[in-house]
């Protein structure tokens, strides 16, 4: 690595993007291709790869001296393979060198993931395809609904988790999205706002039994469904559900809309720190 390139993956997908001007979605593909000749190790193939083990991986290519990016087809969104394809140049561009055996990578690791490594490449996704400024341009101070998570995962070409997590990461309001499997928390991640508020949904919690994600598909609505306090975290929120289609998995995205909202250059101190303090 030369002294001129970038030190951390959201410096790498700011170069890029500048690099490669506003378009969108990001053409990952051609991005990996193109730029990774500079190196003598470029990224030869992107190729899909029909196995259960991992939705995405990067291989060294030792007879070629390159490296090779795999994406399991098997994947059911458009968006999620651009994800992972995003996730896995983000391992070549920040992880090979020290990393020479490669990578495999399942679902929780590409979003959601909490090793140091997996958190990196998913950081660098989230900022090669979601650049911070044209998302926030996208939004504004418009109410988030369904509506509106649409357009920003069909504007990047990605899932309607992935831009919802940007948008809790990039938000002034005090939001956050949980991740269930069968009725139990996996995982959360908030904004700066609701970390400020103490807003907490650990692991293993069950979920709330009138939540919009624990009745099904009975509460489901473009504007979410507004619970009174003692449903999520004795506030009033709103909670747009955004169910995932296997592994009895429930997505939700919370907005808690009376517990008002930061300023956002107090956020921009916080995000990288937000980052690394959700809980599996
Ligand atoms: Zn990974």
């Amino acid at each position: 690595m030369t002294k001129t390139e970038p030190k951390t993956p959201r410096a790498w997908a700011n170069m890029l993007v500048s690099a490669w001007g506003p378009r969108f979605p990001v053409d990952v593909r051609q991005i990996a291709y193109e730029y990774s000749k500079r190196f003598n190790d470029p990224v030869l193939k992107i190729v899909e790869a029909d196995v259960s083990t991992f939705e995405g991986a990067l291989y060294p290519l030792r007879k070629k001296g390159g490296w090779a990016i795999l994406y399991n087809p098997s994947i059911s969104s458009p968006g999620r393979i651009n994800y992972t394809l995003g996730h896995e140049w983000g391992h070549y561009l920040c992880h090979r060198t020290a990393a020479p055996g490669g990578f495999e990578c399942g679902a929780t690791d590409v979003l959601g993931g909490t090793l140091d490594l997996e958190r990196e490449a998913d950081l660098f996704s989230s900022y090669l395809l979601m650049p911070l400024d044209d998302f926030r341009a996208q939004v504004g101070n418009q109410r988030m609904t369904l509506d509106l998570l649409r357009h920003c995962a069909d504007r990047y070409g990605v899932s309607l988790t992935a831009a919802a997590l940007k948008w809790t990461e990039s938000t002034s309001r005090c939001a956050a999205v949980v991740v269930a499997t069968n009725g139990y928390v996996n995982w959360f991640r908030r904004s700066a706002a609701a970390e400020r508020a103490g807003l907490f949904f650990p692991p293993g919690m069950e979920l709330p039994a009138a939540s919009a994600a624990a009745m099904g598909d009975v509460l489901i609505a473009a504007d979410g469904v507004d619970l009174p306090p003692g449903v999520w975290a004795n506030r009033p929120a709103r909670e747009v559900a955004l169910f995932a289609d296997k592994y009895e998995m429930t997505i939700s995205l919370l907005v808690f809309e009376d517990l008002g909202f930061m300023p956002l250059d107090w956020i921009e101190e916080e995000v990288e720190d937000t980052f690394d303090r959700f809980v599996r």
